[in-house]
């Protein structure tokens, strides 16, 4: 067991109201960092991350409960921390050096000492030969990384930062986190702990030995689990996307307690080799429905052979179906009996609005591939994302024709649930038209807050 830097102990956050009542941002919430691990922390936006991250370096004081930092309450103990906010807020007036220099300075360092430290730090970050730049001469990925020496030429035995490359453009932000790592990984810095909020899924994923997620309304803890994929993290194992897969799950479920987490998160060798994508059963939605209906004729139960008989299908050509309505939850099989289930009752009794929406919420709840498709169009500022993506990613389990039936049914079933449109002529998967509007909303209102 790693020693415990900062501990909090029943925190919690409330602000005062002009009325009796008071708005609860946190709810009691124990806490601790370790020697040794980087902490994410992932939450909606307002769900109290920034708040926690002020409480535990001692920015902010808890409404109630109490911060300790090596046991000793915060308010009293020698604190040694850094904080890299989303915008560094770098002294214009300034060079890059001076402003590296600065926090030395307040701590009534001599000069040539904090030169010094200075100039290696600005050289282990990559700024070497921008000493003497000001700020506005910079790149925001430039910025950053002076917001970086800043916060490391104090050599802070905690490093915190509050979404730190949120505001860097994607490749900025991809080289930026990956150096963070390297220097934290070759123990250049001597910092013991980082803890880093943030609300991008695979930047957790990828930086963290452990991953707390919030919720809101009051913020509180709904998870805190360790990650134990080996480094250097590849984005495309089954384990990466797993562990996205599941907290992108926690994350959009924030009434429901989280599931357990998927096994192949450690990415440990050992063990029958887990197959990550699950192979779509090649039915279409029409016949899901048509399936389910006859199987309401035939009061909701019967024999997989004798459904195929009364359809005039082959076995081979009904199984399929009968996978499908499986993995979408419409019906069980047990000895090569059929039975519908009560959502399965409700699709095939349903107009064709409900029908699709019965459909869709099945698709997203078991199907992975569909919310990967989702999710990688969210994640794009324009919203569409190549086809090719996706087939790299299947066809290191599949088949190269198997990889594009995949593909063709799950366009097929993207398309009838509205989850998203693909562009043939470009082949990508884009948005569906009359979505644009109300996501973009939620997409400004999330950078905003
Ligand atoms: P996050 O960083 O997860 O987006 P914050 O910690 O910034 O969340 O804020 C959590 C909640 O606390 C928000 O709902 C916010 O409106 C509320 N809050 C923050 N500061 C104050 C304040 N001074 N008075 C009242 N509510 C506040
Ligand atoms: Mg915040």
């Amino acid at each position: 067991m790693q020693s415990v830097i900062i501990r909090a102990e029943r925190v919690e956050k409330y602000y005062a109201q002009p009325s009796e009542n008071r708005i609860q941002v946190i709810a009691p919430t124990d806490l601790s960092i370790a020697a040794g691990e980087i902490v994410a922390v992932l939450g909606p936006s307002g769900s109290g991350k920034s708040t926690l991250l002020r409480m535990l370096t001692g920015l902010s004081q808890p409404s109630a409960g109490e911060v300790y930092w090596h046991e000793k309450p915060i308010a009293t103990a020698d604190v040694n921390v850094s904080i890299v906010f989303q915008s560094f807020a770098l002294f214009p007036w300034l060079t890059v050096l001076e402003n590296v220099e600065a926090p030395l300075k307040a701590r009534g360092m001599e000069a040539a000492e904090r030169r010094r430290r200075s100039l290696k730090i600005l050289d282990a970050v990559g700024l070497d030969g921008f000493q003497a730049a000001y700020p506005k001469e910079l790149s925001g990925g430039m910025r950053q990384r002076v917001g970086f020496a800043r916060a490391l030429v104090v050599e802070p035995e905690v490093l915190f930062m509050d979404e730190p490359f949120s505001a860097l453009d994607v490749l900025t932000a991809e080289n930026l986190r990956s150096e963070l790592l390297e220097l934290w990984q070759k123990k250049t810095i001597p910092t013991q702990a980082i803890f880093i909020v943030t609300h991008n899924i695979e930047e957790a994923v990828l930086l963290a030995d452990r991953i707390i997620v919030l919720g809101r309304n009051p913020g509180r803890v709904r998870t805190d689990f360790k990650v134990t994929i080996p480094h250097p993290r590849d984005k495309k194992t089954a384990a990466f996307t797993q562990l996205v897969d599941y907290i992108y799950k926690v994350l959009t479920q924030p009434d429901t307690q989280p599931p357990a987490l998927p096994e192949a998160r450690t990415g440990k060798p050992g063990g029958a080799p887990k197959q990550h994508y699950q192979m779509l059963p090649h039915a279409r939605p029409g016949g899901i429905a048509g399936l389910l209906e006859l199987l309401l004729d035939h009061n909701g139960k019967d024999d997989i052979y004798r459904l195929a008989d009364d359809l005039a299908f082959e076995i081979d050509d009904l199984l399929p179906i009968v996978d499908a309505a499986q993995l979408l939850g419409f019906l069980t099989v047990t000895e090569g009996d059929a039975a519908i289930t009560p959502t399965g009752t409700e699709y095939a009794n349903s107009e064709i609005l409900r029908q699709k929406e019965l459909f869709r919420s099945a698709a997203v709840e078991n199907v992975l591939l569909l919310r990967q498709i989702i999710r990688a169009i969210e994640a794009k500022s324009d919203r569409s994302v190549p086809e090719e993506f996706f087939h790299d990613m299947l066809d290191e389990q599949f088949s190269e024709d198997e990889t594009l039936r995949q593909l063709e049914t799950a366009i097929n079933w993207g398309r009838y649930a509205e989850l998203f449109d693909f562009d043939a002529s470009r082949r990508r998967f884009i948005q569906p038209e009359k979505l644009t509007a109300e996501n973009d909303n939620q997409a400004t209102e999330e950078i905003d807050a």
